[in-house]
């Protein structure tokens, strides 16, 4: 069996295009423009382009957006009160503070001074809390991409066997809590591991869907994987560099998944890439919140 590509570009430029109709229409019929802020905190190249990305994205959806970036020696004080400041302005709906922040701030502290109503990233734990009981306004981005990715390539979730590998608060654990929930597009069985799981090809042998997000490449080959299964690949691992194809002078990052793709795709009934599979999801999922957001903060249903 040689698997169906899931493309997690294609999926996302579709439900782009679905946010840009809502948009449009929120826009013209109740005068609401969608508002982001992205704070870029000093100038890490990584987390430059990941928000030039969600900016460039937001402006071609038709959002209000902002880009804040502050020197890397800014005080958390003065940090907490740049979100407070966007809290309290009614045309931003949704906060992203772009992370890993400099060391000598306090992550969490920042976090849970975002408002949980423009909590796009869906980090605090209100929202945590709200995705457990099974009623989130916000789920995070990467694992609400995954979901859509089964969804809208018609994967049955509902009774399926699950297998997620690994256990971070940003992939491994709210995927897991996403497709237990008591939903469409969940109902599934799951099953998380992690690298204490006594056997882990056991577990993954027997998922129907299996999930990975461990952040090492070839964690995950063929002799792991349940003939037909679908498997979607989290991991975005750097390998080395090649010239760019735009330009050749200019080197970009060799990127590869957790899952070896040449031999797992023989045996999977569909798979997705790396990249272009759940990559290009996530900062569509934060569009999305980012609408909902404005939604909601005009008493409108998400
Ligand atoms: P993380 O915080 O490093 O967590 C990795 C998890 O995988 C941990 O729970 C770890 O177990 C587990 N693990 C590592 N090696 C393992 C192994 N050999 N067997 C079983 N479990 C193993 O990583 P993350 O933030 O979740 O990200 C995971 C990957 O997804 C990374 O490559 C990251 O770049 C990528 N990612 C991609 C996107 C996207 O938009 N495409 C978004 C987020 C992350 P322990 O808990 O026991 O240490």
């Amino acid at each position: 069996m040689t698997a169906k590509i899931i493309s997690g570009k294609e999926v996302a430029a579709q439900i782009r295009e679905e946010i840009k109709e809502a948009t449009e229409k929120l826009t013209n019929e109740n005068s609401i423009v969608p508002g982001l802020v992205t704070i870029l905190v000093g100038d890490d190249p990584a987390s430059r382009s990941y928000v030039t990305a969600k900016q460039r994205t937001s402006k071609e959806l038709g959002f209000y957006s902002v880009q804040d970036s502050q020197e890397a020696d800014i005080t958390e004080e003065v940090l907490l009160a740049l979100v407070d400041k966007y809290n309290n302005d009614p045309k931003i709906h949704g906060i992203l503070v772009q992370l890993p922040l400099p060391k000598h701030i306090n992550e969490t502290k920042v976090l849970l001074a975002i408002d949980p109503n423009k909590d796009v990233d869906g980090f605090h734990p209100i929202n945590v809390g709200k995705l457990m009981i099974g009623e989130a306004n916000f789920l995070p981005c990467t694992p609400a991409g995954i979901q859509q990715l089964l969804m809208r390539s018609g994967t049955q979730i509902e009774g399926a066997e699950v297998v997620v590998v690994g256990r971070s608060n940003i992939v491994g654990k709210p995927i897991a809590n996403i497709l237990i929930q008591k939903q469409d597009g969940a109902n599934a069985t799951v099953t998380v591991c992690h690298t204490r799981t006594r056997d882990m090809a056991a577990h993954t042998k027997r998922a129907d869907i299996l999930i990975v997000a461990a952040g090492v490449p070839n964690a995950v080959t063929a002799d792991m994987v349940k003939e037909g299964a679908v498997v979607i690949d989290v991991g975005v691992n750097r390998v080395g560099e090649k010239p760019s194809k735009k330009d050749p002078n200019r080197m970009v990052a060799i990127l590869k998944g957790d899952v070896d793709f040449d031999g797992v795709k023989e045996k999977a009934s569909a798979i997705t890439p790396v990249p272009g599979g759940v990559g290009p999801m996530t900062i569509t999922m934060l569009m999305l919140n980012t609408l909902k957001a404005a939604r909601l903060a005009n008493g409108l249903e998400a």
